[in-house]
């Protein structure tokens, strides 16, 4: 089923000269464009505080795609087409009198759909000045990064202030992990092959990892990270929305709002961590100096910008979850996520459990184990691990490990995963929320992360030292060990 042709959209992209914008968004853009995904009378405009002319704004997106976009992926008949829906407009998103200057661009036949990639603190006046604007109907949607809040209460505070002026059916709350391919394709998995359907419960699946991690250190974001850390930065979001895609049930028909109720009942059953339990469910660690692919590195204490040597901020959590339902009741869930680790990767592991009665050489047990890796990145594929016999009459019955391998890359030589941000940005236009978070999502994993990062608090927890390039520290080994499990490498 192909996506119907949307709406034309007037796409406001406000923090058009940043970051996420330049080096994510436009590049997505052009590439719905090319595909004739966008909707031939489709404007983009792009809202900043600089000042720029048309040309000059037009211009910078050219040079940001000829940075980003892969040799030959633009043809000069291709960028044109593009820069004909580009346009520009300097606002400062505190003055209500700029919100004109947006207005006198819209047409009225178009979606106005307000893409907001700015710092949550300006969310307030952006909303406020299109309402005075009168730059608000029914149909006016919204896009909001990540992150809301940085706690329960301020995600409600942000929340509250959004739903002043845009219903929750307007409202898009980006997690750009949902709008990977492999994240969708868990639910065509699970819930279009009997096999693994069947199969996705405790009496079948002997525990879940979920593994998150990144090779690179902070980037120069010392002093914002240094807030935040990576259970606010990784787990209450990303993480969580993972674990929440492995563990929901399955929702009576393939829409939003039936999506989104599973999650919820999952995020709901998550057992609480609490100061009784933590130092055996959870460790955080920071990173030491080390080394990542044979280059040295320096530790968090010691990266540009660092203000202190004793900071307490972890860059590094692993966890032990458990989901308190019938489908889950005893089959833990691990996750971690760490900066400066061997790998960049992002990793679903399902462990299978065993047979009741093993009736092969017993030295051979330990390899009979049924996986299935749903691999995010770096390339996007899944491996289901089963056990066959070796085919050589010198073996006898000696069993083997084996992969049957679904790498969607090496399909078709010539496929192109499309970035998350291509989904997500096509779907705000659609019009379709399915890949968003709602409200109650959000609130619901901030009030359950609040509860873990108080009972840290609340023992005094140390983050654990880790050398860059290694797997975190040795507590996160003892923390899945100490099940007589180890994480899957
Ligand atoms: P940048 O700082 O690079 O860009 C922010 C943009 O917002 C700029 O265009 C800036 O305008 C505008 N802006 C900031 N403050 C104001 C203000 N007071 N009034 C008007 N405009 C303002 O940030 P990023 O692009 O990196 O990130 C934007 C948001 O997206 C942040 O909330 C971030 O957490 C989130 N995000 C970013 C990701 C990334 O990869 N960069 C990934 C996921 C989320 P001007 O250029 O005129 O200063």
């Amino acid at each position: 089923m192909s996506i119907p042709m949307h709406q034309a959209c007037d796409f406001v992209l406000f923090g058009a000269k940043g970051d996420l914008a330049m080096r994510k968004l436009f590049p997505a853009l052009f590439q719905l464009d090319k595909a004739n995904l966008l909707n031939p009378k489709s404007k983009i405009i792009g809202v900043a505080r600089t000042e720029h002319d048309q040309a000059g704004f037009v211009e910078a997106v050219k040079e940001t795609l000829d940075r980003f976009l892969k040799a030959g992926e633009m043809s000069d008949a291709e960028w044109q087409r593009f820069a004909a829906r580009l346009d520009y407009v300097q606002v400062d998103m505190t003055k209500p009198e700029d919100f004109k200057k947006i207005s006198a661009k819209l047409d009225a036949s178009r979606v106005m759909v307000n893409y907001l990639a700015t710092p949550p603190s300006v969310f307030g006046d952006i909303c406020k000045n299109l309402s005075s604007a009168e730059l608000i109907n029914e149909q006016t949607r919204i896009v909001l990064e990540k992150p809301i809040g940085h706690d329960l209460a301020s995600s409600k505070v942000i929340n509250d202030t959004v739903a002043t002026y845009f219903k929750e059916d307007r409202i898009y709350r980006i997690d750009h992990y949902l709008g990977k391919e492999t994240v969708q394709n868990l639910l065509a998995l699970r819930f279009a092959n009997n096999l693994f359907g069947s199969q996705w419960h405790n009496s079948a699946i002997d525990h879940v990892q979920i593994t998150v991690s990144e090779t690179v250190g902070l980037e120069g974001r010392w002093s914002y990270y240094d807030k935040v850390g990576q259970m606010r930065d990784m787990v209450q979001n990303h993480l969580l929305q993972l674990l929440c895609m492995v563990a929901m049930n399955p929702p009576s028909k393939l829409d939003a709002d039936s999506i989104r109720d599973e999650k919820v009942r999952v995020l709901k059953a998550l057992h609480p961590i609490t100061s009784e339990n933590v130092t055996k469910r959870a460790v955080r660690g920071q990173y030491a100096a080390g080394s990542i692919n044979g280059s040295a590195v320096v530790g968090y204490a010691q990266e540009d910008g660092a203000q202190k040597a004793n900071s307490n901020t972890e860059t590094f959590v692993s966890l032990r979850v458990n989901v308190d339902n019938w489908r889950w009741a005893g089959v833990p869930f691990y996750l971690r996520t760490g900066k400066r680790m061997p790998a960049k990767m992002t990793e679903i592991v399902i462990v299978y459990k065993n047979n009741p009665h093993f009736i092969f050489d017993p030295k051979q047990r330990d390899i009979v184990n049924n996986r299935l890796v749903i691999r995010l990145q770096p390339e996007e594929g899944i491996r289901l691990h089963v056990v066959t016999k070796q085919l050589d009459l010198q073996q006898g019955m000696n069993l083997q490990n084996r992969a049957l391998n679904l790498n969607f890359g090496e399909d078709d030589p010539n496929h192109r995963t499309p970035d998350a941000y291509e989904r997500l940005l096509l779907e705000s236009m659609v019009g379709d929320q399915s890949l968003f978070v709602r409200r109650d999502e959000i609130e619901a994993s901030w009030a359950w992360c609040d509860q873990l990062i108080d009972a840290w608090k609340e023992v005094g927890d140390e983050v654990k030292p880790y050398n860059a390039g290694t797997w975190g520290p040795i507590g996160s080994i003892a923390l899945i060990e100490r099940d007589g499990r180890s994480w899957h490498e």
